[in-house]
């Protein structure tokens, strides 16, 4: 997901803007969108935000400017959507939203979750207020700053070269579609860099060690606030042993029987394909 090029991501709105534009309203999570499937779902502009959808405008977030429309983000305090509207999961929306609808999205509700879940000061318990025009909250009693959490994570693939070919190490979780396996990915922990993240979840989630990393790409997820920051590694060493309750199973993949694949739109798909398309331009999974 990336953001389009015409978009301005602001903290505050400009003073000559009205709350007219377009709304990402979320209840619980799930977002409002058009329903009719055969035509490309858009969040509603604010004249048809409907009164039974119970929304607190003032506590609407400004989310920037798209072109020069402004984009705001807001909770519903009812599932109660207009007609021929509905609440979707935005998992479930990533083959029928635009893409660039989904980055907006995705910044939308991280801010609204900031805001749910900063209400008070973690370290005095006082309301805080919004400070620097939004980008941060702040406890008017201590003075504690905080700020919208972006939890960075790695993916790596890890890639071996034998004289039969390419193989890739794959991987699932339980809380995958059934034959879905993907790149190793894992949350960095205090005061490591990504690449020693990379290193030690190798060896924790599979049993093996890595070499030669390299830097592929990253990517804001908004579930819940993650920033995937992905490499490519060559495999060096070790048996492949599936980390207990974490990995379901892991093994090596050729590219000639490859299982399901992530979303063509993930970065773990993209990561996957890189690979690929080293060796196999003309592999199938790089146009599905
Ligand atoms: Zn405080």
């Amino acid at each position: 997901m990336l953001l389009p090029a015409d978009f301005e991501p602001l903290w505050a709105a400009p003073e000559s803007v009205g709350d007219d534009g377009l709304w990402f309203v979320f209840h619980r999570g799930n977002l409002l969108v058009y329903n009719e499937q055969a035509t490309p779902m858009l969040p509603m502009p604010s004249d048809v935000l409907s009164g039974a959808l119970e929304i607190d405008r003032a506590a609407a977030r400004f989310v920037g400017m798209l072109g020069n429309m402004p984009v705001w983000a807001a909770r519903a305090g009812s599932a109660a959507a207009p007609r021929g509207h509905g609440f979707e999961n935005m998992r479930a929306l990533f083959n029928r939203l635009p893409d660039d609808m989904l980055a907006i999205g995705g910044r939308a509700v991280q801010m609204l979750e900031f805001d749910r879940t900063h209400r008070f000061c973690g370290a005095c318990a006082t309301p805080t207020e919004i400070h620097e025009g939004g980008r941060s909250r702040k406890c008017p009693a201590c003075g504690e700053t905080y700020y919208p959490k972006v939890s960075p994570a790695m993916m790596v693939i890890i890639k071996r070269d034998l004289p039969g070919g390419r193989e890739l190490l794959l991987a699932r979780s339980g809380r995958f579609q059934r034959g879905m396996y993907s790149a190793l990915a894992g949350f960095v922990e205090p005061s490591e860099s990504i690449e020693e993240c990379i290193h030690r979840e190798a060896l924790e989630e599979v049993g093996v060690k890595v070499r030669d990393l390299r830097y592929f790409s990253s990517q804001g997820w908004p579930f819940p606030n993650s920033l995937m920051i992905a490499y490519v590694a060559d495999y060096a060493s070790g048996e492949i042993v599936p980390q207990e309750g974490e990995i379901e199973d892991a093994r090596w993949f050729t590219l000639d029987n490859l299982p399901v694949l992530p979303h063509r739109l993930s970065i773990a798909r993209r990561l996957i394909n890189s690979v690929i398309g080293e060796v196999a331009p003309d592999h199938p999974a790089l146009g599905a």
